[in-house]
């Protein structure tokens, strides 16, 4: 089948505010911030970091009714998704809805434009997948 995946992209935190994690992860352990964006239509801010050949993401909700806002009732800040880097989304994509892993919404826009998807925690053992297609190591 081939190596799809070549490494952890990034690791989501949801977090009440970013400002206040950066104490922290910017000022303290010294991370460089690579990306700040508004979601508007995931009601969502995010902030990148580098570590290394990956990041960590920051998820803050703006608005009620964004899927971290809930995640932050029911759970707390934590923890909130793991994302893969792969070569070729629509493949990937495509053989998991072959094999029954639950896609939740198909193929969107993500973060720097970046092709997006997501794998259900039920079909994953409990982690949200991402996958990210980096468009421009392709072009
Ligand atoms: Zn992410």
């Amino acid at each position: 089948m081939g190596l799809n995946t070549k490494k952890i992209d990034h690791i989501g935190i949801a977090v009440k505010s970013i400002d206040d994690k950066l104490r922290l992860y910017r000022d303290i352990l010294g991370l460089k911030i690579s990306n700040v964006e508004e979601l508007k239509d995931r009601g969502l801010k995010v902030c990148f970091l580098n570590i290394g050949d990956s990041k960590l993401e920051f998820l803050e909700p703006i608005s009620d009714n964004s899927e971290v806002s809930k995640f932050l009732e029911k759970r707390g800040e934590g923890v909130h998704h793991i994302a893969f880097y792969v070569d070729d989304i629509e493949k990937v994509v495509k053989n998991c809805e072959k094999s029954g892993f639950k896609v939740v919404s198909g193929i969107e826009r993500g973060a720097e434009g970046k092709r997006v998807a997501f794998l259900h925690p039920k079909s994953t053992g409990g982690v949200l997948i991402e996958l990210v297609e980096d468009n421009e190591a392709k072009e």
